[in-house]
């Protein structure tokens, strides 16, 4: 038996306007006059959040674009750009959610490491230390902010670089910055902390240390969803936290089934993380019944659309990829059904679920 010996964030800043901070905590980061990059979701382009961006000598703002999730081949030309421009960087610290989070963390880690990110998609892959990186998340709930890995797509794979390297050396956590998000993009985000909290809470790798987390971010998301009459700054902040809870609750346990469909949705339909945990979600409430029930009450209160036979028009290679994405996520499954999984899910059970979403 060998348990799990994960690090986290060492260094966290919190407090509405704390992102004001970022400035006083890099400029002791400098190295030889190396820069700092910072990365910016390509939406913050001209808007106010850029003009608090710390931008001093050398130092520049990369505009992210995550109109698409973060790919291996971006990831490895933003490295190989940075590197013709700079030859190194002091630090790169990300502005925005889960997408820019999860590229801040890969192109730190690939400035060190030789080849293609795609080489270390998997578990301890990851051989020399990143340089330093920090996150100040926009929008809550992925959990990206707490996590040993940044998720990626790649040429044969949707998996992240998951390694004792990859989280951040800093967390800035400045509910403010949530305020502004799209109200559908920040509930589907926000709905990605529910479903981390319910699938590890009925998961079977379940424990205290990940059930205390757990617990306290589902009371919050139930809190801000269901209970609330409204939105308010107390539900930006108490959702940062229960994304921050949410995250540290996977970390020493695993997400489940919405979670395996949903990696599968994203490859072959490019169709987003939050997105696809809701698409997925609304239709296994025989896997989740109390938890689905709930889910169903906070999109009808929010008054969200969760998009309708996104698979009706697949090709059978496509359904196939699709089915085969989800299954290749043998810890998510176990964790969800137990160590017998393939005895309760197969290829097509898992079509059958697709062809309802
Ligand atoms: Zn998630």
């Amino acid at each position: 038996m060998s348990f799990k010996n994960f690090p986290m964030v060492p260094r966290v800043v919190y407090g509405r306007g704390s992102s004001q901070q970022v400035e006083e905590i890099v400029e002791p980061l400098r190295k030889n006059g190396y820069p700092i990059i910072y990365f910016a979701d390509h939406c913050f382009k001209g808007k106010k959040l850029v003009e608090n961006i710390p931008v001093k000598r050398n130092d520049k703002i990369l505009f992210i674009d995550t109109t698409e999730e973060p790919k291996t081949s971006d990831v490895d030309q933003i490295r190989n750009e940075l590197k013709e421009e700079f030859g190194k960087v002091s630090g790169i610290i990300g502005y925005g959610g889960g997408s820019v989070m999860d590229m801040t963390k890969a192109v730190s880690l690939m400035m060190n490491n030789e080849g293609s990110s795609a080489d270390y998609q998997g578990w301890d892959l990851i051989k020399n230390e990143g340089v330093y990186h920090a996150g100040v998340p926009t929008l809550s709930g992925t959990g990206a902010e707490v996590s040993r890995t940044c998720v990626l797509t790649g040429p044969e794979r949707k998996l992240g670089l998951n390694s004792d390297f990859t989280p951040f050396n800093q967390v800035i956590l400045d509910p403010a910055l949530t305020h502004d998000a799209p109200k559908d993009q920040a509930f589907f985000t926000g709905m990605d902390c529910y479903i981390h909290c319910i699938e590890s809470l009925n998961g079977t790798f379940l424990n205290a240390f990940s059930k205390s987390y757990g617990e306290k971010a589902l009371e919050l998301c139930k809190k801000i969803y269901l209970e609330k009459p409204q939105w308010d700054d107390e539900s930006n902040e108490d959702l940062m936290m229960a994304s921050w809870h949410g995250g540290m609750s996977i970390a020493y346990s695993q997400v489940g089934v919405a979670h395996a469909l949903s990696y599968g949705l994203s490859y072959v339909l490019g169709i987003k993380h939050g997105v696809g945990n809701c698409i997925a979600f609304d239709k296994i409430e025989a896997y989740y019944p109390e938890g689905v029930r709930d889910f169903k009450k906070m999109v009808e209160k929010f008054q969200v659309e969760i998009p309708k036979n996104v698979c009706s028009d697949l090709s059978d290679d496509e359904m196939n990829k699709m089915v085969q994405v989800a299954l290749s996520l043998s810890p998510l499954w176990e964790n969800a059904l137990g160590k017998n999984w393939k005895e309760k899910m197969n290829e097509k059970t898992v079509r059958e679920l697709y062809e309802k979403m």
